[in-house]
């Protein structure tokens, strides 16, 4: 056995055999990184209660000389962010956070930018700040971190500065990753549309630094046009739709 240890932000738990599980986790030396907790099943003591979604853990895990899924041996918690697990829409942003990252990432490779970006968001949904700007700032970071920031400086198709503009709303062109305004669009509605206040915040949290976004406001309405909009960007870059987007949808649509 070959022995490593790490922290890791537990994403995905699932059954298997009758004893075990296997856990994905987002590790902070290793990135993205799946590993089979014997008898975690079986004794309830064996990690008590350390493996819950969502929780930050450090552990001690070991790579078996003969080759497969590395071996949890000792795992303890560093923070629980138990604020996210007894409240439904909070989990509802961890899960659709938690599935847009095991799509997105590689196994094996460390992503401390995004360790750190996921670990500032659950932080954030444990300690009440609201869900809906910690999601746009998750987003907007991912696709940061990502080199796929969408361009929110003017319209991609006649390159207008926003300023320049006319009228209060550009739509969004999902395919060209940039903004599109009145002009370059025939149909009368325009897609995924944000007011330009909307979109000069979006900027600056595009050029902030992570630590100085806290104080943060946004009107009901920018918070959910940035929220239809990049619901929709980070899936069409990802090539799929996350089941998790559509229950959080509804978990939403709930609360309203
Ligand atoms: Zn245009």
């Amino acid at each position: 056995m070959l022995p490593f240890s790490s922290s890791g932000i537990l994403l995905r738990r699932t059954e298997f055999g009758d004893y075990d599980w296997i856990l994905t986790l987002l590790t902070l030396s290793q990135g993205k990184l799946s590993m089979i907790a014997k008898y975690a099943r079986k004794s309830r003591k064996r990690f008590s209660g350390t493996l819950e979604l969502f929780s930050e853990i450090g552990f001690i895990g070991a790579y078996p000389r003969k080759g497969g899924l590395p071996i949890l041996q000792e795992a303890w918690i560093k923070q629980p962010f138990t604020g996210i697990r007894n409240d439904f829409e909070r989990t509802a942003y961890a899960s659709y956070w938690g599935e847009l990252l095991l799509t997105w990432l590689e196994e094996g490779k460390a992503q401390t930018k995004i360790y750190h970006l996921l670990r500032y968001g659950l932080q954030s949904l444990h300690s009440g700040v609201s869900p809906g700007i910690t999601s746009i700032v998750f987003q907007l970071y991912l696709l940061k971190f990502s080199g796929l920031s969408p361009d929110l400086e003017r319209c991609s198709r006649c390159r207008t500065d926003l300023d320049r503009i006319p009228g209060e709303s550009c739509g969004f062109d999902l395919a060209k990753g940039g903004l599109v305004c009145q002009n370059c669009i025939s149909e009368r509605s325009l897609p995924y549309p944000l007011t330009k206040g909307t979109i000069k915040q979006l900027r600056w949290i595009q050029t902030s630094r992570l630590e100085n976004i806290d104080r943060l406001k946004f009107t009901g309405r920018a918070v959910n046009e940035s929220l239809v909009f990049l619901e929709a960007f980070v899936p069409y870059h990802l090539g799929r739709d996350p089941k998790s987007r559509r229950f959080l949808i509804h978990v939403r649509q709930l609360r309203c």
